[in-house]
């Protein structure tokens, strides 16, 4: 990576101004980038100026779920983000060639995500972080490098799952970061043949948790097969109407308020 090395971390003040907040899970595969991308969607169709960053540098999919191979431009050395349904973004996945696998130590992540932050975000008033998953070292360098003003944690009903985000409350709790919310994903199937209700991963463990826990919860998004599909074709289901854009939309409301 270019320059990381040259990359001030701490952070100016109009970027104080701008609200940043971590979208985190305690493993992957539950959902966490396609959360951070229909979130920030969402939030920028309820009247926000919305950047994503995609900080995940063990599996940054933000350019496949937005559906753009884009590559940033830069002035001197800041980047320009790439404008995509309704919001700005950058990914780590930018700073590398495709395919490049990335056994980032704390300190690179730290630096590249502060090239990402540093970027011309322009009238963005509100930053969404794909952190990477899980909980160890080189999310807490960024998380405490970044000092984000809130976190949102996914998790699936499971209780697999949920002991993983517990853990990612209590390193948010460590680094007094406020937990927004939990969301639960993968929550509830509808047959799309016969029509029946189904709860592969269980249903409401997230919402129990979240009572258990103090913190707020912000709402589930049924496992959806059109969700998947949308995703993989880079067309974001928050970007459209129909149900599933809606279980985004009231997440973001939730958010606001
Ligand atoms: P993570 O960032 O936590 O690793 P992803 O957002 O990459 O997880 O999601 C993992 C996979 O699950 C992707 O293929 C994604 O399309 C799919 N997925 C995520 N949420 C849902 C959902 N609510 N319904 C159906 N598939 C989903």
């Amino acid at each position: 990576i270019a320059g990381v090395g040259d990359v001030r971390v701490a952070m100016t003040a109009s970027q104080r101004a701008r609200k940043l907040i971590a979208v985190a899970s305690g493993k992957g595969g539950v959902g966490k980038s396609t959360l951070s991308a229909n979130l920030a969607i969402a939030l920028a169709r309820a009247g926000r100026v919305v950047g994503l960053i995609d900080a995940d540098v063990y599996g940054p999919s933000q350019t496949k779920l937005l559906g753009t191979d884009e590559r940033p431009t830069a002035n001197d050395k800041t980047l320009n983000p790439v404008a995509a349904h309704g919001i700005r973004f950058l990914s780590m996945g930018q700073l590398v060639s495709a395919g490049h696998a990335l056994a980032w130590r704390g300190p690179m992540a730290t630096g590249a995500l502060a090239q990402l932050m540093e970027a011309d975000w322009g009238d963005c008033d509100l930053l969404v972080v794909d952190l990477p998953p899980g909980t160890g070292d080189v999310q807490l360098s960024l998380v405490q490098k970044s000092r984000p003003d809130g976190a949102v944690v996914v998790s699936t009903p499971q209780a697999m799952s949920l002991i993983d985000a517990t853990r990612a409350i209590d390193l948010f709790g460590k680094v007094s970061v406020p937990v927004l919310g939990l969301v639960e994903n993968m929550a509830g199937y509808t047959c799309p043949h016969c029509g029946e209700q189904s709860d592969p991963f269980g249903c409401g463990g997230a919402e129990d948790a979240a009572a258990e826990l103090g913190i707020p919860f912000l709402g589930r998004i049924p496992l959806d097969p059109a969700v998947r599909e949308a995703s993989d074709a880079g067309l974001p289901p928050a970007a459209s109407d129909g149900a599933q854009s809606e279980a985004f939309a009231r997440i973001a409301q939730k958010l606001l308020q």
